[in-house]
């Protein structure tokens, strides 16, 4: 393996060389006043990230399933009822997390390759007069269909429902690629990790807290004890962790909110819509269709890509990692064999990207599918030239 290729699995992405130095940093200690100035800057430049004023932000050393159970155990109470639809595997995982964790979830079915449907959340909210239901869940993107659900329309939904239920949202490869408004759109837990939009390894989950679930933790009786937000704000208040902190990853995170928002949030969205939409039209002109199923749901970090009837899609993640050293994301669960995902969301350039449709292009044609050599790169080229150049200006 020689490293030198970038990535092209949606998650972990790939690592600015700046970023890997701020994690590997020299021992110091995290009950210091030192510490105090890696962790403030990263809780102040996460809740910018998230566009809120108010919330408060948590970090644990963890991943972002890590954050999914942050937000069920310091917010619910067993058999407590949760709303969620289930449209791909991560919203699948919730759901299971939610059902281990003992709620009643009750799970609107969706087709994956759709987003989440905000009208079938208001008719069940507007049933529920007894306000049972405690919980709406939400995953931002789809990371395993490619697909971007529509929050501020679940918003819209708890609203006209006038429902009080709290609204937790999976962001986790949605924040920090694309537009998110936890202020907004009236989130009341947003949940993140380090290996995405973050641009890091592995390693912490990244949480935003309203101040309505906040006070739920006084009443929420789910077990938690490393994930217990009240433990955790102790800490905060005194400069540190109730326990030892990733210093090094969170020293990492400083820099990365630091060069997100040096480059300004608005155009690190523009970039990767240019470069997702550079990925779809090479998709088009290789003939194939996304796993979303419309335009509005297509996902600016992540293209899942349908391959043809009786053609098993994870050949071309197995060639591509095999005879080009490259890697492109398989499918999951309904979807395994049926798609293949390029990941397109962190540190990438339209260069980058047209290498990895490149190489997707060789691996399609060696498998023997009916797709010209560089067809789909001549698409994205053609629309990072003209399409992509005015987002590109106002990048420079
Ligand atoms: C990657 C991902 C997760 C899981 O995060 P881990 O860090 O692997 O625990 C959850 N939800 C979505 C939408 C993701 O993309």
């Amino acid at each position: 393996m020689s490293f030198q290729n970038p990535v092209f699995i949606p998650g972990p992405t790939n690592m600015p060389e700046a970023i890997r130095q701020a994690c590997y940093m020299p021992t110091i200690d995290h009950r210091s006043p030192l510490f105090g100035d890696i962790l403030h800057p990263c809780l102040e430049g996460v809740r910018r990230v998230l566009k809120s004023d108010t919330a408060r932000v948590f970090i644990f050393p963890s991943t972002g399933t890590g954050g999914w159970e942050t937000a069920l155990s310091n917010c619910l109470c067993a058999g407590d009822k949760v709303l969620a639809a289930r449209n791909g595997m991560f919203s699948h995982r919730w759901i299971d997390m939610c059902q281990r964790h003992g709620l009643d979830v009750q799970v609107v079915e969706t087709p994956w390759g759709e987003g989440l449907p905000a009208d079938r959340y208001e008719e069940i909210l507007r049933a529920d007069t007894s306000h049972s239901i405690k919980v709406v869940l939400a995953t931002h993107n789809e990371t395993a269909t490619g697909v971007k659900s529509d929050i501020a329309a679940v918003r819209r939904a708890l609203d006209a429902a006038g429902h009080p239920a709290m609204l937790f949202v999976d962001g986790v490869s949605a924040i920090g690629s694309m537009d998110f408004r936890m202020d907004d759109w009236g989130v009341d837990v947003a949940v993140t990790g380090s290996q995405k939009g973050f641009m890091l390894p592995a390693g912490l989950a990244i949480v935003g807290v309203s101040e309505k679930a906040f006070a739920a933790t006084k009443t929420a009786t789910l077990p938690r004890t490393f994930f217990d937000l009240g433990d955790m704000q102790k800490g905060y208040d005194n400069y540190a962790f109730p326990y030892t902190p990733p210093v090094g990853l969170m020293n990492g995170l400083k820099l990365s909110l630091e060069m997100l928002e040096s480059e300004g949030l608005d155009k690190v969205f523009a970039r990767h819509t240019r470069i997702a939409t550079g990925v779809r039209k090479a998709v088009a002109a290789w003939g194939l269709d996304l796993c979303a199923a419309s335009p509005e749901v297509y996902s600016d970090s992540v293209s899942a890509i349908r391959t043809p009837e009786g053609f098993n899609a994870t050949e071309i993640v197995n060639l591509a990692a095999q005879d080009y050293g490259m890697a492109f994301g398989v499918g999951l669960g309904e979807v395994a064999g049926k798609v293949f995902r390029i990941g397109h969301l962190g540190m990438l350039t339209d260069a980058m990207m047209l290498s990895g449709l490149g190489v997707a292009e060789m691996v399609m044609v060696d498998l023997g599918l009916d797709i010209k050599l560089g067809s789909g790169v001549a698409a994205a080229q053609e629309y990072y030239r003209h399409g992509g150049q005015a987002t590109r200006q106002a990048a420079a």
